[in-house]
């Protein structure tokens, strides 16, 4: 055996800006595989620090973006608020994928919009809000119901508030109408779905199936993929093509969708893994995680197959009995290790079955245990 061969393997270090549980995720994965991690986060107890660590500091502190990325090989990010100017600091010293460019367009909804008209990318009808009278100009145009959302920061519902008349409007603009904003038109879509794509250093395109998600109030709570043709499925892989193409992307890209008379409007974009394509875990061969850290290193990209029949249910604010939960056959537990607290998503569960009948049965029991709106939700996924 010759020296070379004898010699240990240097883990490859990865450096991740933002530390919940989609870094948590992202190191759960790699580990396996040698990577190595280290997290910046202003949180001292995130909650991906169990798989790595962690680096105490603002997301807008340069210089702590220095540090991670002198300490690391390559570098992503699990959040899409992280401020371009701390990419850019990270990009001195290590490469960082995906690039800013595509970073700096997800965090504002105009620039977004603006990128998928550009595109030909069908989106619902809008205007930017600076003023008061940019939102009845808005509303001149668009009529109500319409949708008020910031143009930076939102998530999960947050920031936007839906106009079905005057006195809404009134409501909105006094909580919503210091920031600059973006109106929508409501669709009244028939479903929501998001298709998790990724794209290799090389160039190579691979996607999971098209995702159904049901939402309340405005957060995810269930994905079911695999329940939509091969039509739609190469219609949505045909927009997210156009922007992989555009920014010339490395990693994971997740795009979410309304589906409405038939075709895909999209509502926006993410540059990171995504909650929906969480099942990706349980019930692909290769999951979004791990074949986002095969993309950002160099490797080969892993099958996105659905192995199995899977759905997924996410755990915002509280977690149901975990004990009665994990005697349902295929049931994943996944549980992030952060401190309950309304609203906030603590862990998610995936479902696997053999074939749609199972999986119906016992996502129903799991529903059961869940409580809250899980019953009513699953009976419109399944209906
Ligand atoms: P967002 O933060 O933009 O993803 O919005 C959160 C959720 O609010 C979406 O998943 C939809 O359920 C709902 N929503 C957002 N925009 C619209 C719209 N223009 N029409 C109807 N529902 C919307």
């Amino acid at each position: 055996m010759d020296k070379a061969t004898q010699a240990p393997s240097i883990a490859q270090r990865i450096g991740v800006l933002g530390g919940g549980q989609l870094g948590r995720m992202l190191g759960l994965s790699g580990i396996p595989m040698g990577f190595r991690f280290v997290f910046l986060d202003p949180s001292a107890d995130a909650c991906a620090g169990e798989t790595g660590e962690l680096l105490k500091a603002g997301f807008s502190d340069a210089d702590a973006a220095r540090e991670l990325a002198s300490r690391v090989d390559v570098a992503t990010f699990d959040f899409e608020n992280v401020p371009e100017s701390s990419a850019r600091a990270v990009q001195e010293t290590c490469p960082l994928y995906p690039a800013p460019n595509a970073l700096a367009t997800g965090q504002d909804r105009v620039l977004e919009n603006s990128l998928f008209d550009s595109l030909g990318i069908e989106v619902p009808d809008y205007h930017a809000v600076s003023s008061r009278t940019d939102l009845l100009e808005g509303l001149d145009r668009l009529g109500y119901p319409a949708v008020l959302k910031t143009r930076r920061l939102g998530y999960d519902g947050k920031g936007q508030a839906v106009l079905r008349d005057s006195e809404d409007l009134e409501r909105a603009w006094q909580l919503l109408g210091d920031s600059e904003l973006i109106l929508e038109a409501f669709v009244p879509f028939e479903a929501e779905c998001s298709l998790v794509a990724v794209r290799g250093r090389d160039g190579e395109t691979r996607s999971w199936p098209l995702t159904r998600n049901v939402h309340s109030n405005g957060i995810l709570k269930l994905s079911l993929p695999g329940v939509f043709d091969d039509a739609l499925q190469a219609a949505a892989a045909k927009k997210v093509q156009a922007l992989l193409d555009h920014f010339d992307y490395t990693g994971v890209l997740t795009v979410e969708f309304f589906l409405y008379g038939g075709e895909l409007l999209v509502n926006e974009l993410a540059p990171r893994v995504h909650n929906s394509g969480h099942w990706t875990i349980d019930g692909s061969s290769c999951s979004q995680f791990e074949n986002h850290l095969r993309a950002i290193t160099g490797l080969p990209l892993g099958q996105t197959d659905l192995a199995s029949y899977s759905l997924m249910f996410n755990w915002i604010g509280e977690m149901p009995d975990k004990d009665r939960a994990m005697a349902i056959p295929g049931l994943h537990w996944h549980d992030y290790g952060k401190a309950p607290r309304a609203g906030r998503k603590i862990g998610h569960a995936t479902l696997t079955a053999e074939s749609m009948e199972d999986l119906q049965e016992r996502a129903f029991q799991m529903a059961e245990i869940a409580g809250a709106d899980f019953p009513g939700l699953l009976n419109s996924l399944f209906d």
